[in-house]
C-alpha cells in the first residue's frame, strides 16, 4: 500500500449546535480529544486533517483515503450523510463513538468499518488491517487499558477555536452504573472505569500553556488512590481546574482538601432527579443521588 495516506478525523455537527434555539457557544467550549487521540495511533507519515464542525466550516471536496467519524445520537444523521459522501468518492469510512456502539446495524449501512466501544485497542487493530490492505467491518474493543496511549495530537486542534482549549480527561468511563447513563452499553463487555498512570496525566496537564484546566473526566474523584496522587502531583504546579464528579464522592472532606489544594475551583454535579419520591424509589440503587448530599454544606 503506498504510504501517502491522508486521514482525515471528522466531528460532525450536533442537530441541535445548529438550530436557532441553541446557543452557539455551548459547542465551541472543548475541542475534540477524541479525534486528537485516535490521530495519536496513525504512523507519522500520514497526512492527518482534523474537522470538529461545530467551529469549523466542513470541506468536503477534498479525497482522503480514510476517514474516521466520531457521531452522538444527536449527530446521526449529518454524520450518516458525510460518510455516504465520501464513500461514494472511494475512501474508506470508519465510525465510532456513542451511537455506532448503540447501534451498530444501523450505522454499518453507511461504514467500510465499525469501532464499537472505547478505541484505544480497536483502532489500532483497524489501522493494522487497514494498511495490510483487508479491514474488517467490525472492530469491538477488548483490552480497556490506558497503558502505552501515545501522546495525543493537540497539535491538529486550532486553540483559538475554542472557550476551553486546556481541556483534558485522565480516565475513562465510571465506577457506577447508573441505569438512565451512556456508560454501561458503551464499556459493555470489559473494565468500565480506568484511568491514566499519574506520570502520564502530569505529562499531559504540565505543558498546557496558561493556568486554567479543565477536567472532562465522567468522575475526576472516581478512583480515590488515583485521583489522591494526581493532587498530590499537581499542588504547586499553579493551576486552577474544574472537574465533575458524584454527590457521594464529595463526603470525601481529605480529598476535597487536596483537590483545593491542587487548584480546584467548582465541580460539576449531575442530579438525576429533584423529585422527592421518584429518588425515594431509586434508593438501593447503585446511583448516586440527591438523597446523598443531605447534611454536606456548600
Ligand atoms: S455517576 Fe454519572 S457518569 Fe457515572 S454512571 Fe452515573 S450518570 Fe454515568
Amino acid at each position: 500500500m503506498r504510504r501517502d495516506i491522508h486521514l482525515k478525523l471528522i466531528l460532525p455537527s450536533l442537530t441541535e449546535a445548529t438550530s436557532g434555539g441553541w446557543r452557539s457557544i455551548k459547542y465551541s467550549l472543548f475541542p475534540p480529544l477524541g479525534l486528537a487521540t485516535l490521530a495519536a495511533y496513525a504512523p507519522s507519515d500520514w497526512k492527518i486533517t482534523l474537522c470538529d464542525e461545530h467551529v469549523q466550516q466542513f470541506d468536503g471536496e477534498d479525497d482522503p483515503d480514510l476517514v474516521a467519524i466520531q457521531i452522538y445520537v444527536t449527530s446521526a444523521r449529518r454524520s450518516y450523510e458525510i460518510a455516504d459522501h465520501y464513500r461514494r468518492r472511494g475512501a474508506t469510512v470508519v465510525l465510532g463513538g456513542l451511537h455506532p456502539t448503540s447501534v451498530p446495524f444501523e450505522a454499518l449501512a453507511h461504514a467500510d468499518a465499525l469501532v464499537l466501544g472505547p478505541a484505544e485497542e480497536a483502532w489500532p487493530r483497524f489501522l493494522r488491517d487497514f494498511q495490510a490492505g483487508r479491514p474488517r467491518r467490525l472492530y469491538k474493543s477488548r483490552e480497556r487499558t490506558l497503558e502505552n496511549l501515545p501522546p495525543i495530537r493537540r497539535d491538529l486542534i486550532d486553540r483559538r477555536l475554542y472557550l476551553v482549549p486546556n481541556s483534558v480527561i485522565v480516565s475513562r468511563g465510571c465506577p457506577h452504573a447508573c441505569d438512565f447513563c451512556y456508560k454501561t452499553s458503551f464499556f459493555r463487555g470489559g473494565k468500565s472505569f480506568y484511568t491514566y498512570t499519574v506520570d502520564r496525566a502530569m505529562e499531559e496537564i504540565a505543558p498546557m500553556p496558561g493556568r486554567h484546566t479543565f477536567f472532562l473526566d465522567d468522575n475526576i474523584l472516581g478512583n480515590r488512590p488515583f485521583a489522591e496522587a494526581l493532587f498530590t502531583a499537581m499542588a504547586g504546579c499553579g493551576k486552577i481546574w474544574q472537574g465533575a464528579a458524584t454527590v457521594a464522592s464529595l463526603r470525601d472532606e481529605t480529598l476535597l482538601k487536596k483537590a483545593v489544594a491542587a487548584g480546584l475551583r467548582s465541580i460539576f454535579i449531575g442530579f438525576e432527579s429533584l423529585n422527592e419520591e421518584a429518588l425515594r424509589r431509586r434508593t438501593g440503587s447503585s446511583s448516586p443521588s440527591l438523597l446523598d448530599i443531605r447534611g454536606l454544606e456548600f
